[in-house]
């Protein structure tokens, strides 16, 4: 009996289809009833390697002398169809701008079945799932069609086989971008609010959205500050366009539209992945401000804010956050803390905090929740009038 193993592995696979095991099974499958050679092969796709299924299948036919028939009672000739589901899917890929594709397939309830009672007949000792096969052999007549990379990762477009609904979808992956905002215009907030009919992040992603032709947007950023306040620092962020049309943007471009407006910022832009999210979302950063603060009452002992540097500063949570943040005491260091007069009872007072320390209440106390405060130390009720973020440090 010949070996028809013609894969790499030959030496180390001994199995082959001449085996008696092999015989009496792909015997059994037959006798079942029709079965493509698809099918067939697939039940014994890890007995050799180096074949597709179809090749597979035919040489078992062969050497059992059985011809192939059709209407195949197993997946109902799915594969035969495969050629016109990749007509429809290149179609639909040719109007996006992608450079890498996956495919997935959602099976209908009758062909998990019919692989189901297949495999309780015959047992599945050597056998592929219908659905990787699928993939795999739609995945190759796309690939024939669109000449484009396969990326079972991060692909730009996954095309959906779903027949259930006898029907191509096609899922297009987000489009990332990275960078750093800076904010210029006061009572903005950084994202959604109820309240706020725009947001810094339309500032930001309204030139990517006509670049790209993309259907809603996301900003993910190290941190915020407060609707208030502006932004010099340079504030890392991800920005994610949804279902893109066309990912070769011109970012100078989209730098410039931004700036036009001169309500931000975005600089240092670079086309990113899903991965940058979280790393962004996790960055803690020292930062500095500058803080007009106004007090209650005529300042004459400024200088004892110095005893504030390289505080640690215990903040419960404050009240303007406390619906939206657990309720718990954060320690947090003041790095730095110098001050100019205003007048005597207005100062700008810049401060350097260590990630996650609040500004506005290191100044008011908070009602006492945050401790030691510019107020407390001064027994003089204080207030920030004007917040700037002026630094990040990276
Ligand atoms: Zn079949």
């Amino acid at each position: 009996m010949k070996n028809i193993n013609t894969g790499k592995k030959r030496s180390k696979n001994e199995c082959t289809f001449a085996k008696s095991e092999i015989i009496e099974l792909a015997t059994n499958i037959l006798k079942r009833g029709n079965v493509c050679n698809h099918c067939l092969g697939r039940q014994f796709a890890h007995v050799s390697t180096g074949m597709t299924n179809k090749e597979r299948g035919a040489a078992i036919r062969t050497h059992l002398k059985k011809k192939e028939n059709i209407k195949c009672e197993v997946c109902g000739d799915i594969f035969r169809k495969l050629d016109k589901y990749a007509d429809a899917a290149a179609a639909r890929m040719k109007k996006l701008e992608y450079s890498t594709f996956l495919v997935g397939t959602i099976l209908s309830s009758e062909l998990i079945s019919e692989e189901e009672s297949l495999w309780e007949d015959v047992g599945i000792e050597y056998c592929e799932s219908i659905k990787s096969e699928l993939n795999r052999e739609l995945g190759k007549v796309i690939y024939d069609r669109v000449k484009k990379e396969h990326d079972p990762k991060m692909p730009d477009v996954t095309v959906i086989l779903n027949l259930d609904k006898d029907r191509i979808e096609l899922n297009v992956s987000s489009l990332f971008i990275r960078g750093e905002y800076n904010k210029f215009k006061r009572g903005l907030p950084q994202t959604k609010w109820d309240k706020y009919d725009e947001t810094l992040e339309d500032v930001i992603a309204a030139p990517f959205m006509l670049a790209t032709g993309g259907d809603g947007h996301s900003l993910h950023a190290s941190g915020r500050e407060d609707i208030d306040a502006l932004c010099f620092g340079g504030r890392p962020f991800v920005l994610e366009i949804k279902n893109p049309v066309k990912r070769n943007i011109d970012l100078k471009k989209m730098a410039a539209s931004v700036k036009k407006t001169g309500k931000a910022e975005i600089l240092g832009l670079k086309f990113a992945d899903r991965r940058e999210v979280v790393k962004v979302k996790s960055m803690q950063n020292d930062k500095s401000y500058r803080a007009l603060v106004e007090f209650a009452k005529p300042v004459k002992d400024i200088e004892k804010l110095g005893e504030l540097n390289n505080t640690v500063i215990n903040q419960r949570t404050p009240h303007r956050v406390e619906h939206r943040r657990a309720d718990k005491v954060r320690k947090r260091k003041v790095l730095g803390i110098s001050w100019k007069r205003i007048n005597n009872k207005s100062f700008e007072l810049l401060i350097k905090g260590e990630a996650g320390l609040y500004i506005k209440e290191l100044v008011s106390g908070d009602d006492g929740r945050s401790k030691p405060s510019v107020s407390g130390l001064l027994k003089n009720p204080a207030v920030v009038k004007e917040l700037d973020v002026v630094k990040i440090w990276k």
